[in-house]
This record gives structure tokens, sequence and C-alpha cells, in this order.
């Protein structure tokens, strides 16, 4: 990871940590931003990222901020189901706007 990725991540981190009032996206618990971890709903595997392309899985709406490895966990949309390709078709509007 270059310097200029890392401080993207942080950056977004930091934005994710405004957004969600500090709160973790699963179980609400506030965290501090130290601690805030970002996980991904359509997980960032090497299948997922063929079947979507790098730009869905590496967006932020594809990110979520929580407070643990435990809440980190269940992140993750059910492979395959509506909720997973309805996020992916979103995310893939945005970027056509250029959002
Ligand atoms: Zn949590």
């Amino acid at each position: 990871m270059t310097d200029r990725e890392a401080f993207a991540l942080y950056e977004l981190r930091c934005r994710k940590h405004i957004q969600q009032g500090g709160r973790c996206a699963i179980c609400g618990n506030y965290v501090h931003l130290a601690f805030f971890q970002l996980g991904h709903r359509i997980p960032q595997r090497k299948d997922m990222i063929q079947k979507y392309g790098s730009r869905i899985i590496y967006h932020p709406r594809n990110m979520v901020g929580t407070c643990s490895l435990n809440c980190n966990g269940k992140v993750q949309l059910t492979p395959d189901s509506m909720e997973e390709k309805a996020l992916a078709e979103s995310i893939r509007g945005d970027i056509t706007e250029g959002r």
C-alpha cells in the first residue's frame, strides 16, 4: 500500500466514522476512531472482484464501519442474495453518474 492509498483509507475511515455518528453499523455501540474498522458488504475476494469489478468492491458505499472483528464478521451480505445484487447495481449507477 502506498502512502497515498493509506491516507485515502484513513480519510474514508474518518468520513464513515462521522457519517455513522461514531457508532458501529452492526451493534450500534460507540467506537473510538482508533478502533473503528471498515468491512466490505460484498467481500473483497478474487471471485467477487471478477463478478462485480474492483470499482464496486472498493467503493465507499460497499463499506461500513464496525467496532470489532466480531461485528466486522457480520457485515457481509448473503452471497448471491437480492440485497447483494441490489447494492452492486446501486453502486454501479453511482459510478456511471460519476459519484
Ligand atoms: Zn459492533
